[in-house]
């Protein structure tokens, strides 16, 4: 069983498959307290589900997108074999993890959209910096950028472990706190190899709703 705050179909906003419909697996818990987390609501609400009823309920939607998060969803040791069984199922599997757990167990077939915490989450210590070994190209790995002193971490640690030959590099900013047009000239700017993003269901419904 697995504890599941909720599954919901939406808009992915957050990855190189931002735009595309897709079904959300929210998993409760989560072993860190970012300063901006916007999903305090699955550190502890939930249901518990077996993952046969977790895939009878994705299966309602006519997506083959799925996308397992949290809080974060290796907490629970069950979700590895989530994963893996989604992906037996044939679906196109995205994982969204805050990089504090190892990935190395993750099954190889998962598109992980790894975090690295920058300093302004007060979780910057959390970084298992030993699952840069177990990314797979396909990967990506998140900064969330709340000021320039994130932004220039973030560019460092890039250089650092020269992760844009390891896979794809996303930025996005703290919704409220850094405005886009910053961030995108900052990165022009340095012509940064990364993916600019927005947090699309932010700016499409009201950024407090949830399950969108
Ligand atoms: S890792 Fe994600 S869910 Fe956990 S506290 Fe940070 S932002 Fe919130």
């Amino acid at each position: 069983m697995l504890k599941v705050n909720e599954i919901f179909y939406s808009i992915q906003g957050e990855s190189s498959y931002a735009g595309l419909p897709c079904v959300f697996i929210r998993l409760t818990y989560c072993n860190l307290r970012c300063t901006y987390c916007d999903t305090e609501y699955a550190f502890y609400e939930g249901e518990d589900l077996s993952i046969d009823e977790i895939i009878s309920e994705i299966k309602k939607y006519k997506c083959n997108i799925v996308e397992v998060t949290g809080g974060e969803p290796l907490m629970q040791k069950e979700s590895f074999e989530l994963l893996k069984r989604l992906c037996d199922q044939s679906f196109d599997v995205l994982l969204e993890t805050s990089g504090s757990i190892s990935i190395e167990e993750v099954d190889k077939r998962v598109k992980i959209i790894m975090d690295l915490k920058t300093p302004s989450s007060g979780m910057m210590e959390k970084n298992l910096l030993t699952n840069l070994n177990f990314l797979k190209s396909s990967d990506e790995i998140k900064f969330v950028i709340a000021d320039r002193d994130d932004y220039d971490w973030s560019k460092q640690i890039i250089q650092k472990f020269y992760l844009a030959e390891r896979c794809s590099i996303l930025m996005g900013c703290v919704f409220g706190n850094l405005q886009p047009v910053e961030l995108a000239n900052w990165i022009l700017q340095d012509q940064l190899n990364v993916r600019f993003q927005l947090q699309l269901h932010k700016y499409i419904w009201d950024p407090v709703k949830r399950g969108v």
